[in-house]
């Protein structure tokens, strides 16, 4: 049994924690081991405006002890938004019958992910709908292509599940993250939300984490769409799953993506169980705490300043410039998967991290050097990643600065660069650090610790 429905949903009524509960709670999350699923409830039903303040400043501490100040930034690029799914809340669902459909050829994904590259993107993930005409064989020609054609030095995917020989030669692509929702894991609305297509088997979709892994994916991204149903249950779910793969494999997914129901052409008229923002900023909380391994995904569903009120409290990645069309990056006006919220350029995003004194990030390496899968979960769970992550930050931002801040926010992300470099403790990385810094000035590019 990968998560126990049953107790999850029995889990998801806890009744609200007294304040001395709480911070019993917030002692254990501060060692940065993690929390069950009984502590993580608890937590998920805090509502006093005085203890969801302990929560979050809690979330945001430890954030800060696992991987620094830093912020990664990346982008999705959509290849194509044919689908032969029916969910009911998604622009690209088959019964959306009114709109042009567009799939991408492997040139024209290559040059989206030039586009990007030109505003200084290092990592993308591509997205796809699901349609067998656009199936493995592309999505895999495409990932390669990329890698060939562009300086892109990660490149993750988001694709419908599949069996563990496809996802073997995905991951022989070297693709990096393996990412797929299951949207809800309280199982009658997920049937209902998915009335037709392949995405009607629930099991198929709940179990691709562990075929991704048996594939050779030491890193997996899952996610709820926060909305379809109660968010209690499904984020308690969503942290059952992690800790089911930590269980099987020694890793905990490397991401948890928290998106949030929006406005699709055709989509659903009224969200089912409408998320406030406080609830959000809770779910971010306790993944946090919960599984402090695991990056925490804010996507452009969400507007600028809740964006930056995330990323004080536990989110760690954010995407930028985001368009949820093919082609959107060279300007197409194809149909969308959903409506953005945060219409900011790669540089907009980095000066506001910078001026919410965090560090923002393009760094790739851990996939690049192997900290992936249980390393990286132990790296993170031990502590260890802070100094890589901080100083991979500097040296990224150097790299952007260097070669792509245009738009007058070049002092402030030399100011962030020379703080970011100030605050890394440990003093051999710290000098080489700083070696590391002289030699992108004199052009060399891509340095890492
Ligand atoms: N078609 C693949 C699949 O379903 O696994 C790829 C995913 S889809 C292009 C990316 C994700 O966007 C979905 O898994 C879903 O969680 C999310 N999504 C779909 N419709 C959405 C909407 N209206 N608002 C916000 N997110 C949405
Ligand atoms: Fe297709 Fe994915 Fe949208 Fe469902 S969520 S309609 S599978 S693109």
């Amino acid at each position: 049994m990968i998560i126990d429905e049953k107790n999850i949903g029995l889990l998801s009524k806890t009744a609200e924690p007294d304040e001395r509960a709480l911070r019993a709670i917030l002692k254990e999350a501060a060692k940065g081991k993690g929390l069950g699923l009984e502590e993580a409830s608890s937590l998920l039903a805090v509502r006093d405006a005085a203890m969801l303040y302990e929560l979050f400043k809690a979330a945001g501490e430890l954030k800060e002890r696992v991987f620094g100040k830093r912020i990664v930034l990346f982008a999705p690029l959509y290849l194509s938004n044919f689908c032969t799914n029916g969910c009911e809340y998604c622009g690209f669902r088959a019964q959306n019958k009114d709109v042009a459909r567009r799939a991408l050829s492997i040139d024209e994904a290559v040059a989206e992910a030039k586009a990007l590259e030109e505003m200084g993107f290092k990592r993308v993930l591509l997205v796809t709908g699901e349609d067998p005409r656009w199936g493995l064989k592309y999505i895999v020609e495409c990932v390669r292509a990329i890698y060939e054609k562009t300086g892109m030095r990660i490149v993750h995917v988001n694709a419908p599940p599949m069996d563990t020989a496809s996802l073997r030669e995905l991951k022989a692509a070297e693709a990096g993250v393996y990412q797929a929702f299951q949207e809800t894991y309280h199982r009658p609305t997920y049937e209902l939300m998915h009335p037709s297509g392949r995405k009607k088997d629930f099991d198929f979709r709940l179990s691709v984490m562990d075929r991704a892994m048996e594939a050779g994916f030491g890193d997996v991204g899952i996610g709820s769409l926060l909305g379809l149903y109660d968010y209690r249950f499904d984020a308690l779910a969503s942290i059952a799953h992690s800790q089911h793969l930590f269980d099987t494999f020694g890793a905990h997914a490397h991401t948890i993506s928290i998106p949030r129901l929006r406005p699709a052409e055709a989509g659903l008229k009224d969200i089912p169980w409408q998320l406030e923002d406080d609830e959000l900023k809770k779910v971010v909380a306790v993944y946090r705490l919960a599984v402090p391994s695991a990056g925490i995904v804010a996507s452009t569903r969400e507007s600028a300043p809740f964006r930056s009120e995330l990323i004080k409290i536990g989110a760690t990645q954010l995407s930028a410039a985001s368009k949820t069309n093919p082609g959107g990056y060279k300007g197409e006006k194809t149909l969308e998967q959903f409506s953005t919220n945060d219409h900011r350029s790669l540089e907009e995003v980095i000066k506001s991290v910078v001026d919410n004194g965090l560090l923002p990030s393009l760094c790739t390496t851990c996939y690049r050097v192997g900290r992936t899968g249980h390393d990286f979960t132990d790296k993170a769970t031990s502590g260890e990643m802070e100094k890589f992550c901080q100083a991979n930050a500097v040296l990224t931002l150097k790299e952007y600065l260097l070669d792509y801040c245009v738009n007058g926010s070049k002092e402030a992300v030399a100011r962030a660069i020379e703080e970011g470099l100030n605050e890394v403790k440990d003093a051999g990385i710290k000098k080489a650090l700083i070696e590391k810094l002289k030699e992108l000035e004199e052009g060399k590019r891509d340095l890492y610790f």
